[in-house]
Formats: C-alpha cells, sequence, structure tokens
C-alpha cells in the first residue's frame, strides 16, 4: 500500500494517509489539506509544495537501532564483547530489509510502500538540502 506521511506546518501534527485519496489533510487541526495529484507518483512534483527534488533514505527506525545497541552493551559483560558484535550483525541484516522512503526536500513529505523507486532519486545530498532549508 503506498501511503504518505507529513508534518503540519500549522499545528507540527505528523499525518499519515493513504495515496488513494484525493484530499490529504492533517487530521488533527484540518487547517493544512492540498490535493493530490498522480503526478506525484512519478516524482515529478510534490503535490503540496511543487518542489521537483526529492531524496531517498532506509525507513529505519532509530528508537530500535538503540535498543538494539543498549542491550549488546548490557550484555557485554557476560559475553565478553560477543554480544556487540552479534548487534551489528542484526543491524546490518535489518538495514538490508528495511524499505526505503522518499522524501520531499522542501516539506519533508514521506512516501512509503514504493517497491521500486527510481534512479533519479538519489540519496540525501546535503547541498540539495541547503537549498531547500528554511531555517
Ligand atoms: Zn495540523
Ligand atoms: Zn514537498
Amino acid at each position: 500500500m503506498l501511503t504518505l506521511s507529513k508534518k503540519c506546518d500549522s499545528c507540527n501534527n505528523v499525518y499519515n494517509s493513504k495515496v488513494s485519496s484525493k484530499t490529504i489533510k492533517c487530521d488533527k487541526c484540518k487547517k493544512e489539506r492540498f490535493f493530490f495529484h498522480s503526478k506525484n507518483l512519478i516524482f515529478e512534483r510534490c503535490s503540496f509544495c511543487n518542489c521537483k527534488e526529492f531524496y531517498k533514505r532506509k525507513d529505519f527506525n532509530q528508537k530500535l537501532g538503540c535498543l538494539f545497541v543498549l542491550i549488546g552493551s548490557l550484555l557485554l559483560p557476560f559475553t565478553y564483547g560477543i554480544s556487540l558484535v552479534f548487534v551489528l550483525i542484526i543491524d546490518m541484516i535489518f538495514y538490508k530489509y528495511v524499505d526505503e522512503v522518499i522524501v520531499c526536500y522542501k516539506c519533508k513529505m514521506e512516501f512509503r510502500g514504493f517497491k521500486k523507486i527510481s534512479k533519479s532519486i538519489k540519496l540525501f545530498d546535503h547541498h540539495t538540502a541547503e537549498l531547500y532549508d528554511k531555517y
């Protein structure tokens, strides 16, 4: 299933929506709403901010990663350091199977559920991000 999530500009709530629905709105304040057009699915333009650039990143849960490391370090004295190696391996396997998310540089809208991501979408680039950074 294709879904998108975005942080609302007016209330900071992160909302999720199915890509199949045409009008997407913040479920909390309902102030932010926009029309989703299918052009978005080939990532020519962002439906919300018209930005033309996207990047991809691993949809990796950082908290889960930290938890692994924590467990690994707790077990460290009992396993003579083997647990850390183990954690690293789990981490690597995990990383490989984790899906990629496509993110809009400007409004940070995230798209999930795309099995094949177009080659034109590159990994996060700081220089490009700086151009869009509002702060
Ligand atoms: Zn809102
Ligand atoms: Zn955008």
